[in-house]
């Protein structure tokens, strides 16, 4: 039997390679009873509710023809005896992907009170969608790219929002306070109060939360509450078995330090495709393309994963956000007509950009990143933006 623990992005897409090469088989287990779903789409189910966030489709398990062991979480991996134990059996494998993605990492008291939701299950933003029309006022715990998607998705809905943010600016790791400063004048523009400089350390109540406290002691109430305050992987039922940093390790063929075992996704740490640095990447797409890469290794081939890239486009702002690559360090920028483009350039490399507005030219810019090619010839490099431009450059 081949195995697959977590059927979300990273195990839906090996489910889907496996398949497509191979009549084995197939077990796949999932902690949660839904069908599979895809996360990226959670913000705007709270909003519309419906079958889109099963972008598979809800019978796609049967589609793939595996047997499916929906609301099964894995308890234990026992890799001597190539054993998978669950909550409800013991299971024999020959070969495994796991696929167990990530969950909220919020260290933070009274995450257990009732109105105090995340965003890392269906069950979690389906129950908040059920309390939402009785609810006004909204905290979300965490400015990050997820923190401030729900925020801005929350204010869309009509409640007040008050988005709490440790650092002085909205994804710190990202952005610094100028680039911060695009999203903060919508989330402003939409009514939501920022209070930066505010770390989180308590839900408080009784029975339901009614507030917020910080390490400062300020309080900040209201009647739901987020938190969003990180993420951390699901490896617990394979941390003795598995060689793991932070995330599972694994090797260009997404093979884990056991012979057979593959992982993909949210829970192992592969290359950055710009840096070279081992991490783990919380991206659909990098997920996507490592669950291809884990079936097909899985399956005998030897395909090296070219490595992950960081990019973030954040979504409901009204026009194009997106970070990409490596953002630290020296920089060219331009603002027209209300776009603005950043440029970030190490050894006469493109390593990362930040677009706001027109993103025309992305995909040349992701080339470029990607390609590790000198681009002095193109500088000052905002002249990229300019399509005419680089057309004239590569005919020279
Ligand atoms: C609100 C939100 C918005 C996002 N927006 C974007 C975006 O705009 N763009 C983008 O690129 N990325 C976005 N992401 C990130 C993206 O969704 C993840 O990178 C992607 O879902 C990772 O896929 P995965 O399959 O590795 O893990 P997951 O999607 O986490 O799936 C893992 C599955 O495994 C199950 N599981 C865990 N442990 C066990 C166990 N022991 N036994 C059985 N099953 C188990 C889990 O229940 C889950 O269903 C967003 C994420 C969230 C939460």
């Amino acid at each position: 039997m081949i195995g697959i623990i977590g059927a979300g992005p990273a195990g839906i897409t090996a489910a889907e390679t496996l398949r497509s090469y191979s009549d084995s088989h197939i077990t796949i287990f999932s902690s949660e009873s839904h069908p599979p779903y895809n996360p990226v789409l959670l913000t705007t189910h709270l909003k519309t509710g419906g079958d889109k966030v099963f972008w598979k489709g809800k019978d796609i398990l049967e589609r793939l023809n595996v047997d499916a062991r929906l609301g099964e979480k894995v308890e234990r991996l026992d890799v001597k005896n190539r054993r998978i134990i669950t909550e409800k059996g013991d299971y024999v494998f020959d070969r495994l992907v796991i696929a167990s993605g990530s969950r909220l990492y919020a260290p933070l008291k009274g995450l257990h009170l009732p109105n105090v939701y995340n965003f890392k299950s269906l069950t979690q933003v389906q129950n908040l969608r059920s309390q939402i029309k009785e609810r006004k006022k909204a905290v979300v715990v965490g400015g990050g790219f997820q923190g401030t998607e729900i925020a801005l998705a929350l204010c869309e809905m009509g409640l007040e929002v008050t988005l709490i943010e440790a650092t002085d600016r909205i994804m710190p790791d990202r952005l610094d306070k100028k680039t911060s400063r695009f999203i903060e004048e919508v989330l402003e523009s939409k009514g939501a109060e920022l209070a930066f400089n505010s770390f989180g350390v308590e839900f408080v109540g009784d029975g339901v939360c009614r507030a917020v406290i910080t390490k400062d002691g300020d309080e900040f109430a209201g009647d739901i509450f987020i938190a969003a305050t990180g993420m951390t992987p699901n490896i617990d039922f394979c941390k003795k078995e598995l060689e793991i940093s932070k995330g599972i390790i694994v090797n260009e063929y997404m093979e884990t330090s056991q012979n057979g075992i593959y992982a993909c996704g949210d829970v192992c740490e592969t290359r950055n495709r710009i840096t070279g640095e081992r991490e783990i990447f919380a991206n659909y797409w990098n997920a996507v393309r490592q669950g291809r890469i884990a079936a097909l290794n899985l399956l005998g081939h030897r395909i090296p994963y070219d490595g992950s890239d960081v990019m973030n486009s954040l979504k409901k702002l009204g026009f194009h956000f997106i970070v990409a690559g490596d953002v630290s360090g020296e920089y060219e920028e331009v603002e027209k007509r209300g776009n603005y483009w950043r440029f970030y350039i190490k050894d006469g490399r493109l390593i990362g950009y930040i677009i706001v507005g027109d993103i025309s030219n992305a995909g040349l810019f992701y080339k470029l990143m990607l390609s590790g090619e000198d681009v002095s010839r193109f500088r000052p490099l905002h002249q990229l933006k300019d399509s005419d431009f680089v057309f004239r450059t590569i005919q020279q």
